[in-house]
């Protein structure tokens, strides 16, 4: 699947339910209401489209949400996605299966994760403090995702951390985290606040920018430049100190949209062509059209693709009080 830029689509997001367990500040407002059952789509329907994205050249699937471990039997879906890597199809098949999570549930699905064929996850986990913890989740305890992060690494799953880089909340953390990742084999994601959803909080009070958190980083540890790609949008660097890696998702700062080559897929079925953009497709009335089969679900597909944006705009200013994109980021998968 080639855009109209000339990217080439292989890699899918697929938010697999809005609900979580947790009410992270910058992703939900405290009271979210939640999508009823008859419009999210069943397993078995988010498997026969992942499928039909498969067939079109569609080579890494991530599961997220909302919380993904959260959902009822979800590691069914894991393991029909992941009965389908390695299986040569006309478009090369499916190369890798992945999930992000906050990590609550990992401590009892670790291990099956890893039996489906899951090799790498990402957890959210953007302090190690416990009271900022509870302050940035809101419900959370550290514990529980702490937990889930080393049955993670005993399973044998290799683990990324990812945390939001909130201004005056964790911003005084980086290099702790920096250090407990090196200790304990972790690689670490900064992620810049991006404007998505009505959360209750004024989002010009939370941007910090990660070129600044970067040339702070730099005055205590030797972050060298690497071509580390994981097919996501994350700018990498090793941490000569430790031997692990870096990143920084920017995308307020830079825009990473000249190399995108992913869709994301809500749990209703409908198609974000750009995380950052409105337009989308909805598939749910097809899977649900017993007239419809893969091939003419694959042709929807490609239309879909064909109205790919160049990129977003997201702005944070005191002159945008309204969020740029109004559905939450646990709505299109983060
Ligand atoms: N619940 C899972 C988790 O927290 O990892 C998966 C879904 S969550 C929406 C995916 C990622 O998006 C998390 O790393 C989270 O920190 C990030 N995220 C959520 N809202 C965000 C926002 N407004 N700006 C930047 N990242 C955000
Ligand atoms: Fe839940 Fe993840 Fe959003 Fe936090 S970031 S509220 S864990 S979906």
């Amino acid at each position: 699947m080639i855009d109209p830029f000339g990217r080439r689509i292989s890699y899918l997001r697929v938010s697999v339910t809005d609900r979580c367990d947790l009410r992270c500040v910058y992703c939900m407002a405290e009271d979210m209401a939640f999508l009823p059952k008859r419009e999210v789509l069943t397993l078995e329907e988010l498997d026969r489209l992942c499928g039909a994205f498969i067939g079109l050249g569609v080579e890494k699937i991530r599961l997220t949400g909302g919380e993904p471990l959260v959902r009822k039997n979800v590691i069914q879906l894991f393991r029909s996605l992941g009965a389908r890597i390695g299986a040569q199809g006309e478009n090369g098949g499916l190369k890798e299966l992945t999930v992000t999570t906050n990590g609550t549930q990992l401590a009892h699905m670790a291990e099956d994760l890893y039996a489906a064929g899951v090799r790498r996850i990402n957890v959210s986990l953007d302090t190690l403090d416990p009271a900022t913890f509870k302050a940035m989740t809101r419900w959370g305890e550290i514990g529980k995702t702490l937990d889930g992060i080393f049955a993670a690494r005993a399973a044998g799953l290799a683990v990324k951390i990812n945390a939001v880089a909130l201004k005056g909340v964790n911003e005084g953390e980086y290099d702790r985290m920096l250090a407990w990742c090196g200790e304990h084999g972790f690689d670490l994601c900064l992620i810049e606040t991006m404007p998505m959803g009505e959360i209750n909080e004024d989002r010009t009070d939370q941007y910090l920018p990660l070129s600044l958190v970067r040339s702070r980083l730099r005055e205590h540890w030797t972050l060298e430049e690497t071509d580390y790609r994981t097919g996501g949008p994350a700018r990498y660097y090793t941490v000569r100190e430790t031997g692990r890696r870096i990143g920084f998702i920017t995308p307020m700062t830079h825009n990473f949209c000249e190399s995108c080559n992913r869709v994301r897929l809500t749990c209703t079925g409908t198609l974000y062509m750009c995380l950052g953009q409105e337009d989308s497709a909805d598939f749910r009335p097809l899977l649900r059209d017993p007239s419809v089969d893969d091939a003419a679900l694959q042709a929807a597909i490609r239309t879909a693709i064909a109205r790919k944006p160049k990129g977003h705009d997201f702005i944070i200013d005191r002159g945008h009080n309204r969020p740029s994109i109004g559905r939450h980021m646990s709505v299109t998968g983060g």
